[in-house]
């Protein structure tokens, strides 16, 4: 299959512009914008594995430090987000609780595990189900659109407890680790070219990887 970057064209990310490469200069820039093109996102996994470690790192004190700290007469009470959905299970509110579950343990923890999945084939040059992973990487960025859904559903948590007791409620320190996995988690599919999955497909030319 002929690609764009065998004839030497590319699209400028910042305003769309089809640009072509220029060989005696070393950095392309649009002849609409300035802005440096390349004929792919630089370093991409690279940059998709040390946003995705950062985010693992970081998943630990979302889920370890409390995200609630409630002070009432009898005390402080500090809530991590499992101690919140197993309140919020045992109290008669099991709705709430899974939809806690869902969007604080669980997508996080898949999301990393496909862009890990992702990141391995796309290094090892896998020829495996390109279409499958193609759309799964089309499913996380989908995914990511909502991610900010996360930090939401813990504020509407803080909000209801709120409304139900006496108590004074701030938010936790785990809620700016968690803030931080959802951010992480979105620069690491940003940053996965997903172009990189029909690299090894194409085998025509897999002798010659444009940069
Ligand atoms: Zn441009």
């Amino acid at each position: 299959m002929m690609t764009a970057a065998d004839k030497g064209l590319m699209v400028c990310r910042t305003c769309g512009a089809l640009c072509r490469r220029v060989r005696s200069i070393s950095q392309t820039r649009c002849p609409r914008c300035f802005d440096a093109v390349r004929f792919r996102k630089r370093d991409s996994i690279g940059r998709t594995w040390a946003f995705l470690i950062a985010a693992l790192i970081l998943y630990i004190p979302a889920n370890v430090l409390p995200v609630t700290e409630s002070h009432t007469l009898f005390g402080t009470q500090r809530d991590t987000i499992m101690s919140g959905i197993v309140l919020f299970w045992t109290t008669g509110s099991p709705f709430i609780a899974a939809v806690i579950f869902a969007a604080s343990v669980m997508i996080p923890i898949l999301k990393c595990i496909a862009l890990a999945l992702l990141a391995i084939t796309a290094q090892r040059r896998s020829r495996w189900r390109p279409q499958q992973r193609a759309k799964l990487y089309r499913l996380i960025e989908w995914i990511g659109r909502w991610s900010m859904l996360d930090v939401f559903v813990v504020a509407i948590v803080v909000a209801l407890v709120h409304l139900r007791s006496l108590a004074t409620i701030h938010a936790g320190p785990g809620v700016a680790a968690f803030g931080a996995v959802v951010v992480l988690t979105m620069l690491a599919s940003k940053s996965f070219d997903p172009r990189l999955i029909w690299d090894p497909v194409e085998t025509n030319h897999d002798s010659r990887q444009p940069r």
